[in-house]
């Protein structure tokens, strides 16, 4: 964080109570996680199979509808992580060089850089 890009709270005239605001933060964690989560389901095939062959060779019965579904779940989450964490990064990007808001939390001003 570079506090010298931080504007001046023109009601307390210090910078100690200004945080960026996270107007694209959350919105892109949610969504980069959302993509993530289709495309690693869409392209779990890989992790359906490696689930399915796993879930034969440990539960010979139901393993393969299991594995299959086990794999699928796994290529979610990893994609759910993965969109997640880029989403985050992008939204926050958007916050520090286009939105650029900030709020003091002094005194609850708004700053529009
Ligand atoms: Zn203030």
């Amino acid at each position: 964080m570079n506090n010298q890009l931080k504007p001046l709270c023109f009601s307390c005239g210090s910078r100690r109570y200004v945080v960026l605001e996270n107007v694209a933060q959350t919105p892109g964690t949610v969504a980069g996680g959302t993509a993530g989560a289709v495309s690693g389901y869409i392209g779990a095939e890989s992790g359906s199979v490696a689930g399915a062959a796993i879930g034969a060779t440990m539960l010979p019965v139901v393993g393969g509808p299991a594995g299959v579904i086990i794999g699928g779940l796994a290529g979610a989450l990893a994609g759910l992580v993965t969109g997640a964490a880029v989403g985050n990064r992008v939204g926050k990007h958007i916050d520090e060089t286009l939105v650029r808001r900030y709020r003091c939390k002094q005194c609850g001003n708004v700053i529009e850089v």
